[in-house]
C-alpha cells in the first residue's frame, strides 16, 4: 500500500493558501474583481480540493502523500512560501488540538505541571503520530519532534518547506500547556542529515511546579 497522510495536513496548506490570499475587507474584494480570482488560494480548483479534504477528515479517510506533496510543492513556489508554511503549522495544530477532548484540555491548562506536563506529552505523541507522520519524545527539560519523511522537504529552496513542522510544534505546545518557549531546528534533512528534528523548551511557565 502507499504511503499516506492524515486529510487533515493536505488540508493545512490549502486553508492557509485560501486564508492569506482571501481579501481582508469587502471592499477589498470588489476592488480586486475577477483578478483575486487568478491567486492560487481563491481558485476553484483549490476550493474543490478544500471540500474533498474536509470530507475525507469527516470520514476519516487518508490522503496519499504524493497528492500532499504535490500542493506543498505549488506553496513552495510563492514568494512567501514561508508564511504560507507557517500559517499551515498552524492551523494542523489548531484543528488535530481540537480532537482532545474539552475536559482534558481544560485540566492541562489549570492542573499544576508535573499532571499536565506528562498529558499534555501524551497528546503531542498521539497528535505527532496521526498528523504528522512524526515522533515526539521528552529529554529532560526538551521536547523534540522527530519527521523521518517530510511532506514538505524540497518544495521551495532551502529548508522553507520546514517551517510547516516547526510552526505546528509551536502553536501545539502553546495551545495545550501554554509553553512559549524556544524552538531550534537541530536536524535536517535537506543538509543531508537523514531526516528533520526540533527541539522545544519544555519547562513549566513562571509560577508552575514540575
Ligand atoms: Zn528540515
Amino acid at each position: 500500500m502507499s504511503e499516506t497522510v492524515d486529510a487533515l495536513l493536505p488540508l493545512s496548506f490549502l486553508e492557509a493558501v485560501r486564508n492569506i490570499d482571501s481579501p481582508v475587507e469587502d471592499f477589498e474584494a470588489e476592488l480586486v474583481g475577477d483578478l483575486r480570482n487568478k491567486r492560487l488560494g481563491l481558485s476553484e480548483t483549490v476550493y474543490n480540493q478544500i471540500r474533498r479534504f474536509n470530507e475525507s477528515v469527516k470520514r476519516g479517510h487518508r490522503a496519499p502523500i504524493d497528492e500532499a506533496r504535490g500542493i506543498a510543492r505549488l506553496l513552495g513556489r510563492r514568494p512567501d512560501a514561508e508564511a504560507v508554511f507557517r500559517v499551515a503549522g498552524r492551523h494542523l495544530a489548531e484543528e488535530s488540538y481540537r480532537t482532545i477532548g474539552m475536559l482534558p484540555r481544560a485540566m492541562m491548562r489549570i492542573l499544576p505541571s508535573f499532571v499536565a506536563r506528562p498529558m499534555a506529552l501524551g497528546h503531542s505523541r498521539r497528535i505527532a503520530r496521526r498528523y504528522l507522520n512524526a515522533s515526539i519524545s521528552r529529554v529532560g527539560t526538551h521536547v523534540y519532534l522527530e519527521v523521518e519523511r517530510s511532506v514538505t522537504q524540497d518544495s521551495a529552496p532551502r529548508s522553507v518547506g520546514c517551517a510547516y513542522y516547526e510552526a505546528s510544534l509551536k502553536e501545539l505546545l502553546r495551545l495545550l500547556v501554554n509553553s512559549v518557549g524556544a524552538v531550534e531546528h537541530v536536524r535536517c534533512a535537506t543538509r543531508g542529515e537523514g531526516a528533520c528534528a526540533w527541539r522545544a523548551e519544555w519547562k513549566p511557565t513562571s509560577g508552575a511546579q514540575e
